[in-house]
């Protein structure tokens, strides 16, 4: 025995027997401890060892050195059904030729790499690391739709300025990825929902979507029990979008101006003004209070919206009830019927998915986290030629479950 190399093995229940050092690797012959075995089939323990076969597999390194494993499959002769069975393992599955730890190791290296600097790094072939990953989301993939309540749908862009948008689909009691969906088709959106199987779908009590994708048809066909809640957040975007358009729109017409000192002077003011403008009050410093009191006194219609873009923030922020919501929201339209001209439109479109936010509450405000991770993912990501690669990469990053 070998009690210092069974201590940095540190597999449970299996000792170094002796070991071999070949330059580059070291091969370590390890034994259980136990004598016994359980049979798979009556459950009886058993003794007596029938035969002994050897297997050879790749484990973490030690100190550098590449580490194979010599182990024994012991076969067990069980004495009340009569029938030879195989040891099972804790630390490797059947006729694997790695541990179960060394395919954690280099599946969660896929998160950053492709297959083949992934392979070439733990100097195995790119056919095994598929093999690795194969094994491991059969045996870890903890992605269980039935525990879905409420769902989140959002589109992100995975290059900027482009039409490649792929459609995020969110477990939002979790804040988890439950799927990428490759296109913004219904048909695509339709074909993963489904997999997940009428009753999961059924469930669903509540569905977040943005202002975009128009997907209300599809979710009361799939998931006729689903409440949708357009997210507050695409909502509040669209007004604030709507106010810097505004503001842009007053810069260009002061190039028109003859007076060149106002038009110097109202320049000034407008200069850098949109963070003034569209963040909330109580994250501005002295300086910038200042330039929104500038900004109002100087461009009426600016002030305005303004107010009324803190006035729509705080029918969000303050009403629970769903009658309340309603009518103050329906206040508020009447009151920015000129200013907001557009976006009243989308709203009045979208009335009752945007007041359903009342009373569930729901918002996919962790989806916009969880689409910075795609980006990032996305990013990081090189040489990653197609979808499936970037899917099997976000799902290894949020559903495998790997420590
Ligand atoms: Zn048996």
């Amino acid at each position: 025995m070998q009690p210092l190399l069974t201590e940095l093995l540190n597999l449970e229940g299996m000792e170094v027997e002796t070991y071999s050092n070949c330059g580059d690797h070291l091969t370590l012959v390890i034994e259980a401890k136990t004598t016994c075995s359980t049979c798979p089939r009556c459950g009886e323990e058993s003794h007596s060892v029938h035969q002994n076969h050897w297997h050879l597999s790749r484990d973490l390194k030690i100190s550098d050195k590449d580490v194979f494993l010599k182990y024994n499959r012991r076969q067990f002769k069980c004495k009340t059904c009569g029938k030879p069975f195989s040891e099972s393992l804790a630390f490797i599955g059947d006729r694997k030729h790695y541990t179960d730890r060394f395919a954690e190791l280099v599946v969660k290296d896929l998160i950053h790499g492709d297959i083949h600097n992934v392979a070439k790094k733990h100097n195995i072939t790119d056919d095994l690391v598929g093999s690795m990953l194969e094994y491991l989301s059969k045996k870890k993939w903890k992605f269980d739709p039935s525990r879905i309540k409420r769902l989140g749908i959002d589109e992100i862009a995975l290059k900027k300025g482009q039409k490649d948008f792929v459609v995020v689909l969110v477990d939002l009691d979790r804040n988890e990825l439950v799927g990428v969906v490759e296109s913004r088709t219904h048909k695509a959106i339709q074909k993963e929902l489904e997999s997940w199987g009428d009753q999961v779908l059924k469930q669903i009590q509540e569905v977040s979507i943005d202002l975009s994708g128009n997907y209300r048809g599809l979710i009361h066909k799939l998931m006729p029990d689903a409440e949708i809640v357009a997210d507050r957040f695409h909502v509040s975007k669209l007004i604030n979008d709507a106010l810097n358009n505004a503001r842009i729109a007053e810069k260009k017409r002061l190039q028109d101006m003859a007076d060149e000192v106002e038009k110097k002077r109202l320049n000034d003011i407008l200069s850098k003004s949109k963070y003034v403008l569209l963040k909330s009050p109580d994250k501005l410093n002295e300086k910038q209070e200042e330039k929104l009191i500038l900004i109002k006194e100087n461009f009426p219609v600016l002030g305005k919206m303004y107010e009324q873009k803190e006035a729509f923030r705080d029918i969000f922020d303050n009403y629970f009830d769903w009658t309340e919501g309603a009518f103050a929201l329906m206040n508020w339209m009447q009151d920015a019927e000129e200013t907001y001209k557009d976006s009243i439109g989308t709203i009045y479109r979208w009335f009752t998915e945007i007041t359903a936010y009342f009373e569930t509450r729901t918002t996919s405000g962790a989806v916009e986290g969880i689409n910075n991770r795609l980006k990032l993912i996305k990013r990081l990501g090189y040489g990653f030629r197609n979808f499936d690669n970037f899917c099997l990469r976000c799902l290894i990053c949020w559903q495998l479950d790997i420590s």
